[in-house]
């Protein structure tokens, strides 16, 4: 798990050839990954993390636009607290939409010059996201392991068997 509920949250549901892998399936399973996010796993906080969920990853697949995050946005306010010295100003969000009100910060803090740095995973057959902090923000694979190795061995399958025509 990540240190990223942005990045987990589009992260936990997976459409499997054996089924849907999903984090949140259960309300147990649920409440118990948003106190893992240090969320309180509420049963509103529940529903709204598979609600924004489901706005975000589409949107982040670039199939939908920035208005299907609205909700959230409208729900986020700051208040100001008076103290003796001067104002201070708090975070006042609607409490049904708390944990797409994180996750949509969060999102809002990835966007940048150089374009988003969440974003899916390159390899065609996979549904991860990844979060790019390099400086150049050209990673394509959410794991070297796993989609990284994959496109490497296609290549050199490719080098190869050009290689074995051409001789
Ligand atoms: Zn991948």
């Amino acid at each position: 798990m990540s240190a990223s509920l942005l990045l987990d949250l589009v992260n936990s549901r997976l459409v499997l050839a054996s089924g849907v892998s999903d984090e949140l399936g259960d309300d147990a399973a649920a409440s118990a990954w948003l106190r893992a996010h240090g969320a309180a796993g509420t049963p509103a906080e529940v529903a709204d993390a598979r609600a924004v969920r489901e706005a975000l990853v589409p949107f982040l697949r670039g199939e939908t636009d920035a208005a299907v995050l609205e909700p959230w946005a409208g729900a986020m306010r700051k208040r100001a607290r008076l103290h003796a010295t001067g104002l201070e100003w708090v975070d006042d969000v609607d409490p049904a939409h708390v944990i797409g009100a994180r996750a949509i910060d969060e999102w809002s803090g990835l966007q940048g010059e150089q374009g988003s740095r969440i974003r899916p995973c390159a390899a065609d057959d996979c549904q991860h996201f990844l979060i790019d902090e390099s400086r150049a923000n050209a990673r394509k694979w959410h794991s070297m392991e796993t989609c990284g190795n994959r496109a490497k061995a296609r290549r050199h399958y490719a080098k190869a068997k050009l290689g074995s025509a051409a001789g």
